[in-house]
């Protein structure tokens, strides 16, 4: 038995879950946020339903890890620094360069730094975690998890954009996608729920969360998906706009310069500003939306929009794969919002889909919402990122011990 945590660290926060492996079962969890100010919220669940809050003040992430282990102590979810073998981190990029999760040692604690490029927010954050508990648990093996690994089964014709070729082969420009370990992980449990071997399924699943993609996964392995060079392109989400004509952001530029002077205003109102919140000018919540939906005309435009490209998406993708055998909700809306799912599968009719109401009505397991007789299956799984991560660390760990052992 051992203990491992998965961390997603971001520029202020730092989320955790610690396992105990390889029962999979989940000793505590939590957040602690506004790291940098004197007013940091520190959260963490565990026992039988035990929660602790505090609001104090942390300096950095290495305070933050302290302050994080010491709770542990405390309250007797470890006895024992050592006795947490292993710590995995999400990291959102890891290039052409990394196609599977990895041990961090300096060269891949330089790559990852060296791929803060194409994700400016995220890499250079995780950094900041992966040191701070190196530093703290120099015991542990620390592994990178990869958000984009999983999409790098996708053929060259998926990931090539329309484009001179010389700036894939220049400037790395292709499409990597994210989302990876969800997508993954909501497959496999697809086809445990369908009872057929995963390599033999089409799956499209639609993690649909704050951010939002949707992957189309053939032969067991991801086949295209809906996110681009960065998490920005595909389907409309919370706050990001998804897909645009490039021509417009000039044009925007040109005729509104008191609101968008340059390029990088631009692109910090097409993550932060659009989608959801911007069309619909309520809130980038699915919740708030659809409150407001019925007495106004772009909240129910933002749903419209939404459901839209989710089943444009969907469609694209059964072309694509010349068929499909199950779709997959999944994530904050996919997993909560019975009318988004609803909404859809009326959509989707034409595939022989009828959506079981009851099942749909449900909340927080993993269930078939399509009738028994559809001729697609469509299912709402939970996701569970941080026991992928916790998975890789111990298969990693073990790989470790065996050539050590030889
Ligand atoms: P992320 O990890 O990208 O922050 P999540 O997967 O946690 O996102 O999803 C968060 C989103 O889920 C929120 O933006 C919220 O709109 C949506 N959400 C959560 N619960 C519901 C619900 N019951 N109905 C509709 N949307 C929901």
């Amino acid at each position: 038995m051992e203990k491992i945590l998965a961390i997603n660290s971001g520029s202020s926060s730092l989320k955790f879950k610690l396992f105990n492996m390889p029962e999979e079962k989940v000793l505590a969890s939590g957040l602690i946020e506004r790291i940098g100010l004197k007013t940091a919220n520190v959260t963490i669940k565990y026992g039988n339903g035990e929660k602790y809050t505090d609001v104090t003040s942390i300096a950095d992430h290495k305070v933050a890890v302290d302050i994080l282990l010491n709770l542990l102590l405390r309250f007797n979810i470890i006895g024992d620094y050592n006795e947490i073998t292993g710590v995995g981190h999400r990291v959102v990029a890891g290039g052409e360069y990394f196609k599977h999760s990895a041990i961090i040692d300096d060269d891949v604690e330089k790559k990852i730094g060296d791929l803060a490029v194409l994700a400016p927010l995220h890499n250079p954050a995780h950094l900041i975690g992966i040191k701070a508990f190196k530093k703290q648990l120099p015991q542990a093996i620390s592994v990178a998890v990869f958000d984009t690994a999983y999409h790098q089964t996708m053929p060259e014709e998926n990931y090539i954009y329309s484009l001179p070729y010389e700036w894939y082969q220049k400037l790395d420009v292709r499409r990597y996608g994210a989302h990876g370990t969800s997508h993954q992980y909501v497959a496999q449990e697809a086809a445990k729920m369908m009872k057929r071997p995963l390599e033999d399924l089409k799956l499209i699943t639609c993690h649909l969360g704050a951010g939002a993609s949707i992957t189309a996964i053939k032969d067991g392995k991801s086949f295209d998906t809906s996110m681009g060079f960065t998490p920005l392109a595909g389907i409309t989400m919370a706050t990001r706009s998804g897909d645009v004509d490039p021509s417009l952001l000039s044009y925007v530029i040109d005729k509104n310069k008191n609101e968008v002077p340059d390029m990088e205003k631009m692109v910090d109102i097409l993550n932060h500003k659009a989608g959801l919140l911007g069309i619909s000018g309520v809130s980038s919540d699915m919740r708030d939306i659809l409150e407001a939906a019925p007495t106004n005309h772009r909240a129910q435009l933002a749903v419209d929009i939404f459901v839209k490209n989710v089943v444009k998406y969907i469609g694209q993708y059964i072309a694509e794969m010349q068929g499909v055998d199950g779709i997959v909700f999944t994530a904050g809306i996919g997993e909560n919002s019975q009318p988004i799912r609803s909404l859809v599968m009326k959509r989707l009719k034409y595939l022989g889909i009828e959506e079981d109401v009851a099942n749909n009505a449900t909340f927080g397991k993993n269930i078939f919402v399509s009738t028994a007789d559809s001729k697609v299956k469509v299912m709402r799984i939970m996701t569970d990122e941080e026991l992928v991560i916790a998975r890789d660390v111990q298969t990693l760990k073990k790989s470790v011990n065996y050539v050590s052992a030889n």
